[in-house]
């Protein structure tokens, strides 16, 4: 297979999983993360060695217009085509709504939010002149159902699912599918700086009666990826161990 999928944020946890799998189903992959550093402590580059696929990793911080557009760019440039786009880079910035700063709100929703609508913009120009590709977008549960002390993280997955549905509706008649996952609780990074507390709060809530791997999260992505899922779009798939029904 000579595609190509992009996933941003991909130098770690879900990202990195996503990357992986895709690599495995013979994708070539454009790695993204913000900063040479994001990669330092991370081993992702040498686990892709799938014979035969192709791994190049490109710095950008996805909230900034510019650096996506010169990404989608160099990108395509590189690898002739761009069959692939899993926006998944994200932040938290937790806190009780009384207490959370207008940075840590507006961080969010620039990293979470509007990094959805440059990376599809810039990304769905090239998708759109081949007639064809696939966009899944990182949602969450708190963008579903809401989330205590994630007033930001929430808004931001919630604008996620309208903004896929949108988009959906937009590209479909090009060849182009959209959808989203809405993770629950997957162990990553972004979820080790929960408290004890938080995570048996947590546990407690979740049918499975466990936490979700990367792994569970890149399986998912894959299928919307796949032929088997040519006919669906602007759908978002909640993995989530049954938390919420
Ligand atoms: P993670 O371990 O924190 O990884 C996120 C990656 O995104 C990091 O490598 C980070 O780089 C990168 N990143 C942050 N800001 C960026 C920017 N402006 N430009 C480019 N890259 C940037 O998070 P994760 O748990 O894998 O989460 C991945 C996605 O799944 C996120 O969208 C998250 O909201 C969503 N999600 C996660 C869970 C969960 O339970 N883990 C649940 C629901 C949804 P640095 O760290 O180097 O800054």
């Amino acid at each position: 297979m000579s595609k190509t999928a992009l996933i941003t944020g991909s130098a770690r946890g879900i990202g990195a999983a996503i990357a992986l799998r895709l690599a495995k189903d013979g994708f070539n992959i454009a790695l993204n993360d913000i900063s040479e550093k994001s990669f330092e402590d991370n081993d992702i580059i040498e686990k892709i060695t799938a014979p035969g696929v192709r791994c190049e990793k490109y710095i950008a911080d996805v909230s900034s217009h510019d650096e996506c557009a010169e990404l989608a760019k160099k990108v395509k440039a590189d690898f002739g085509t761009i069959d692939v786009l899993v926006n998944n880079a994200g932040i938290t910035r937790d806190g009780l709504l009384l207490r959370m700063s207008e940075e840590n709100y507006d961080d969010v929703i620039r990293i979470n939010q509007k990094s959805v609508f440059n990376m599809t913009k810039h990304v769905g120009a090239v998708m759109l002149r081949q007639k064809s590709g696939r966009i899944v977008n990182l949602a969450s549960v708190a963008g579903l159902y809401g989330n205590p002390g994630q007033m930001n993280y929430s808004a931001s997955k919630g604008a996620v699912v309208a903004m896929t549905k949108t988009a959906a509706k937009e590209l479909g008649s090009r060849g182009i599918t959209v959808n989203a996952v809405a993770p629950g609780f997957i162990k990553t990074p972004m979820t080790d700086k929960l408290t004890e507390e938080q995570r048996a709060a947590m546990l407690k809530q979740i049918a499975m009666g466990r936490y979700g791997e990367p792994e569970e999260v890149a399986s998912v992505v894959a299928f919307l990826c796949s032929d088997s899922a040519s006919y669906v779009t602007g759908q978002t798939i909640e993995i989530s161990g049954g938390l919420m029904m």
